[in-house]
């Protein structure tokens, strides 16, 4: 495996310098060029999202996920973005508004310069790449209400011709973890099951006991030898699991690698990747990577990784954290023709302040409504 990683790198300069993809159209950026004066003006707020479930993950458990919510307003308009920041990933919102503090944006007047703006925004510091995500997320909003199009529009993509969503399940106690099941009964095509301790098999018979929906499980690196995993992996086949996600620590890549060669089921990275540039190294350890809009700072770089892993030949999945509808609406307009979606996010919260894409037959369907497709729900003050 090795050896087929180290033949993978001399290519795959080749494959990254013939990779290209316009996120704008030549029409498209024409008009914004027409429709573009004055200047940008940034404002956020901190939300608190209020879980419906404890959720319970490989080692953790929280009742709450802190975000903030960012708006850019240009010419009338208003773009929305948002940073949703569960604990595990280090961004706080105190982090974020000490981020959103140092963008300016007044010596941007032309929105054709998204690269350019976002190119500057990633510049100002390292890692942050929720607080950047909640600015690309707006941008992208304000530009597509300005072009007058939602962007899976632009993109080329059909909206409806996307994976069903997962609904995830933590880690709990054999009745919770029913209750959460008949839950999804009659809403979701496919569950996610958050696996990697001792209770795994106790969990899958558990929800095995009530429902036969194809399943998904998420091990967040809790599998620590790999022969284990491997036994596990084929036990959860035979239950009628269609993927694996993150079975073991994200830097143990050999034994990933070796993992997947003989694994019957496809496995996804989460962990091990954030951003465009680390899809390179994992080509030959996974079957396939799962992009988050909070990891790898929005929705541009998303886009270029989703095509730069397909070229590549790796599948693609779609996930989130807990977001409202207003991030997840802005992941539901790029991810038609992935192979998984996890895009549950704003429906395990009791205080979404979004409305947007929705859930419909199973799945995450982005609104017809310009830019990321989303208007605010209720009213929330925005400030800085
Ligand atoms: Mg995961």
């Amino acid at each position: 495996m090795k050896q087929n990683r180290r033949q993978f790198l001399r290519t795959s300069a080749m494959a990254a310098a013939a990779f290209a993809v316009p996120l704008v159209s030549a029409r498209a950026t024409s008009i914004i060029k027409q429709k573009t004066s004055g200047n940008m003006k940034l404002s956020w707020t901190p939300y608190d999202l209020q879980l419906n479930h404890t959720f319970t993950i490989s080692g953790f458990s929280r009742k709450t996920t802190p975000v903030v919510l960012t708006k850019i307003e240009y010419d009338g308009l208003e773009g929305y973005g948002e940073a949703s920041l569960p604990p595990y990933l280090g961004e706080t919102q105190a982090s974020v508004i000490e981020f959103l503090k140092k963008i300016d944006l007044s010596g941007f007047s032309d929105l054709t310069h998204l690269d350019e703006i976002l190119e500057y925004v990633d510049g100002i510091a390292i890692n942050n790449t929720a607080a950047k995500a909640a600015i690309d997320i707006a941008l992208h909003d304000l530009a597509g209400k300005i072009i007058g199009s939602p962007w899976y529009k632009m993109y080329g993509l059909d909206k409806t011709n996307v994976p069903d969503t997962t609904f995830t399940i933590g880690i709990d106690t054999d009745d919770v973890v029913r209750e959460k099941t008949r839950e999804a009964f009659g809403r979701f095509n496919i569950l996610k099951v958050k696996v990697g301790g001792a209770d795994d098999k106790r969990m899958i018979e558990a929800i095995r006991s009530v429902t036969d929906l194809p399943l998904a499980v998420d091990a967040n690196q809790g599998w620590k030898d790999r022969h284990v995993a491997l036994d596990m992996i084929y036990w959860l086949k035979e239950k009628g699991i269609v993927m694996v996600e993150q079975p073991m620590p994200k830097l143990d890549l050999d034994n990933i690698a070796r993992l997947t060669e003989e694994s019957p089921l496809p496995i996804f990275a989460d962990e091990s990747l954030q951003r465009l540039a680390d899809i390179e190294r994992l080509k030959g350890v996974f079957s396939g990577i799962n992009i988050k809009l909070m990891k790898c700072t929005g929705m541009r770089e998303a886009w270029k990784m989703r095509n730069f892993a397909e070229t590549l030949g790796m599948k693609v999945m779609m996930g989130c954290m807990t977001e409202t509808s207003c991030a997840i609406s802005a992941a539901s307009q790029l991810y038609a023709g992935m192979h998984f979606a996890d895009l549950d996010g704003a429906l395990l919260i009791g205080n979404d302040c979004f409305e947007g894409a929705k859930l419909q037959n199973g799945k995450i369907i982005a609104s017809d409504l310009p830019g990321i497709g989303v208007k605010l729900a209720k009213k929330i003050e925005f400030g800085r």
